[in-house]
Parts: structure tokens; sequence; C-alpha cells
């Protein structure tokens, strides 16, 4: 017995009634929850101010406003996504038709991460919620204040029958949610090394899971590139959050004959983004917590810095940093940095980029800037990677129409628009047919029927 046990039950429960499948209680509780968030937006900026330094303008065009225009999105197609749809029927099943039936999972647990605290849980809520689902929400404790402000919103929004909100220690709270509970989904979205723990607790009970996760993502620069953008596009993604996004450019791969321009472009665009002392910029995030702020600076000694590498502990602060050609055995070329540095690597062939590339696990994205679109074609098949851009970086997470998710090591399924919904359903395949015609062929004994079979099959 765990601490959730009844009220697991009590969800498992209320998912048993049927109450969640109507279309009319599906939209009522995202109308509800559009409200909720309008109601406590200043809160929501408040905390997320507090936790990560995000200022008003980030917080709506990378949390609050992404989650309103999913909730308005999902309440314009749901009722066209609740509808089975048909599909062709086989020769041998004439005169039938066949249909897709969506149906809701069940209980689903909901895992997020700190970096975008209200956007990753509230996502594939939305989902959730569109599907039919009851849902258990377990948000990152790292971003407290947040924490706090979505429990309101969470509590005061839904019956918590119907979704559940578990806030705590992941370390403590997990167990406690997944040990002795059978959910019918789990949506991670976090680390790898957290990600490989769920991923075992999902599979003793044969849960399927969606892992959302991170890794190296690649940022090639080539010399066909319109520099003076590409500078611009990658500094406004790296930096941004203080370079916490899961998308960040972790690295450039920058033509030989290209990089002092590049690094000129990129330094002369810092201090245009975030002024001379960016310590000071409205518009730059802070590291979440002490353990990050450390991690990352240790990432940064011994290595050649050509622009930044300022820091203040108190503030949490790490100024944005470029890196020189870091060796491919520093800890820097080693993990996700997940921070405002970023190693600037210079390359003459392309085979040396490729197999740099594939010395990571395969990334969550990819970005080739250049305007010759055969090169950004060749590059987009040669690599394995989650999504990715040309011409610019992370942009592809905003459009609801790109399905958006990981592979291998940086991820397992993906979610966004209606690939959320999908996510929350059960597609059942249905053959409806009749009771005449009744064709002869389909019974034993078979024998002489060989050929129109083959004609059939
Ligand atoms: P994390 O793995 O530390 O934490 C994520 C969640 O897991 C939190 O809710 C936390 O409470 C819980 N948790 C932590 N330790 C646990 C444990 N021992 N047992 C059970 N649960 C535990 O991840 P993070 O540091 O919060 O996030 C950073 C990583 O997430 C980066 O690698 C980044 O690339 C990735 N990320 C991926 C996406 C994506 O959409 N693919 C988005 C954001 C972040």
């Amino acid at each position: 017995m765990t601490g959730f046990t009844n009220q697991l039950n009590a969800l498992r429960g209320f998912y048993n009634t049927g109450a969640t499948r109507s279309f009319d209680f599906r939209r009522e509780q995202l109308q509800q929850l559009k409200k909720s968030i309008l109601k406590h937006e200043a809160a929501l900026n408040a905390a997320l101010f507090e936790d990560l330094h995000k200022s008003q303008e980030e917080i709506w065009a990378t949390e609050t406003g992404m989650v309103l225009s999913e909730i308005t999105a999902t309440l314009k197609a749901l009722k066209d996504w609740m509808e089975p749809t048909r599909v062709p029927t086989n020769l041998i099943n004439f005169p039938g038709k066949s249909f897709l039936y969506p149906e809701p999972l069940g209980v689903v647990l909901i895992i997020a991460p700190w970096n975008y605290p209200f956007q990753l849980l509230f996502m594939p809520l939305i989902g959730a919620i569109a599907a039919g689902n009851c849902i258990v929400l377990k948000p990152s404790e790292l971003a407290a204040a947040t924490e706090k402000v979505m429990g309101t919103i969470i509590e005061e929004t839904f019956n918590p029958k119907h979704v559940l909100y578990a806030p705590g220690e992941g370390v403590t709270v997990i167990p406690e949610l997944m040990d002795a509970f059978r959910y019918d989904h789990v949506f991670y979205t976090g680390g790898t090394a957290v990600g490989r723990i769920i991923y075992q607790k999902a599979a003793a009970q044969l849960t399927p899971v969606t892992l959302e996760l991170g890794g190296k993502s690649p940022c090639i620069v080539t010399p066909n590139a319109s520099l003076k953008t590409a500078a611009k596009r990658i500094a406004n993604v790296k930096f941004s959050n203080a370079g916490q996004l899961c998308v960040s450019p972790d690295y450039l791969l920058v033509h030989a004959s290209v990089k002092d321009a590049l690094v000129g472009l990129l330094k002369e665009t810092i201090v245009q983004f975030y002024g001379e002392h960016p310590i000071a910029s409205y518009d730059f995030g802070r590291i979440i917590n002490r353990d990050h702020f450390n991690r990352l600076k240790k990432l940064m000694e011994n290595e050649r810095l050509l622009h930044g590498g300022e820091h203040n502990e108190e503030q949490l602060f790490i100024a944005p940093t470029i890196v020189d050609n870091p060796s491919l055995n520093a800890p820097i070329m080693q993990e996700e940095i997940f921070g405002p540095l970023l190693p600037v690597i210079p390359y003459t062939t392309d085979e040396e980029v490729r197999s740099l590339i594939q010395q990571h696990e395969n990334p969550l994205a990819f970005y080739i800037f250049t305007d010759n679109k055969k090169e950004a074609e060749q590059w987009l098949q040669a690599i394995p990677f989650g999504g990715g851009c040309v011409n610019t970086a992370a942009m592809h997470y905003l459009n609801k129409s790109l399905p958006f998710g990981g592979r291998g090591n940086s991820g397992i399924g993906k979610y966004h628009g209606r690939y959320s919904f999908e996510t929350f359903s059960h597609i059942k395949s249905v053959l409806k047919t009749t009771a005449w015609p009744d064709m002869p062929f389909a019974y034993p004994p078979l024998k002489g029927k060989l050929n129109t079979l083959k004609k059939l099959i």
C-alpha cells in the first residue's frame, strides 16, 4: 500500500463509470482549464520568473500562449478526431466496411521536468483529456514556485478522480505512484537516466510509454549559409531560457572557412540581444539550481572561451558563452550541455561531420543552415534524428502539424496537436459486414478453392 492507493483506485473507479468519454465532458474540461489558466496567468508569470527568470513575453511564447493555443486548436478539432474514420476494405472482405474507432486508454500518468515546467505538464494533459482519460500529473519539484501555482490550477479546475495532482520529490513520489498501480500509459519528459527508471517501472506492469528525452543535438553551418541570419537564429534559441531547452543546438559544426565570421556575428548578436552585461538583461534566464550551476561551471573549466564565461553563483547566472573547438573527449562534448554554453567546432569535410555526430546517440533535434536546398536535403537524409529544421532552430516544436518526439536514446513516441490525441487513444480496428452475401469459398472444405483464394488474397 502506498500513500496514493485510495486516490489512484478512485481514478480507476471514475474512469470505469464512463463519465470521461463523452464529447461534452471532454469539451467542458478543456474549456474550464483554459479559464483557469487565464485566471492564474499573473501568478504563473510571477512563479516562472521566480524559478527561471523568464520574462512575460517569453512565458507567453513558450509556456502559457502555447498551451492556450493548443487548447483552442484541440477544442476546434475534437469532435472530428473522436469520430470513427472509414478506411478502405480489401477484396476478401467485400462487401464489408472498415473503420478506426479511437477510444481512451484509461488512467494515465504524466511526469514533467523543470525547464518548461508549465508547458511540458499541460501540453500532454490537453491530449490526455481530449482523448477521454483519467490523469495523474507529476510536476517537477525543482521549479518549486510553478509547481505550487499549477497545483492551484489543477485542484480548482478538476475533480481529483479525473485529474489528480501529485507533486513532490520524484525519487519518493514516483515509486509511490508507480510501484503498486497499473497505468494504461505513462508519458515522461526529462533526462535519459530517469527515463530508464520510468521505462523499467512501466515494463514491470506491461504499461506502454511515451518517453520525451534529450541528447546532444547538432547544428551544422555550411559555407552556403546566410551567416548573419544563422547567427541570430542560433543565438536566439541557444540562449533562450539560459540554454535549458531540450531542442537547443547543443554544439555547432561550422565549416572552417566561415568559422571566424560566424563567431564574430554570434558575439555581436549576443551583445545586441542581452547587452554588454547579460546579468542585467530582462531577457536572459537563470540556471534552475546550484547543482546545475556547478555542473555547467565545471563544463567550462579548461576550455578556451571566445565569449562570455562570466558567472555569479548567488544569482545562478552564467553568461552566454562560446567555447572554442573543445576536445571530443572533454566532458562538454560527452554529455548534453543544457545550459548557455555553445561549443563551436570547425570542420573541413562532410565525412568529419558525419563521424562526429555518430559518436553520440540519436539526437532529439538536428539543424542545418545553408541556402543550398540540395545540400540541406542530403543532410536531412543522412542523419537520424527526432525532428529538426533547415535555416532555423527549435521552431518545428511550435507547429502542431509536426509530431514532436525523439528516436532511440532521445525518446519513444510523439505528441502535439492530433498526435497527442492519438498518443492517449487506442485505435480499435473494426470490420462491419452483413449476413448476405455469404461467400462459400471462405469455408471448409477448402480443397479445389486455391485459385479463387489466390485471386482474392
Ligand atoms: P529529470 O530526469 O531530472 O526529471 C524529470 C522528472 O523526473 C521530474 O518530475 C522529477 O521529479 C522526476 N525524477 C527525478 N529523479 C527521479 C528518480 N530518481 N526517480 C523517479 N523520478 C525522478 O529531468 P530534468 O533534469 O528535469 O530535465 C532535463 C532533461 O530533460 C534534459 O535531458 C532535456 O533534454 C530533457 N527534456 C526533454 C524534453 C523533450 O520534450 N524531449 C523536454 C524538456 C527536457
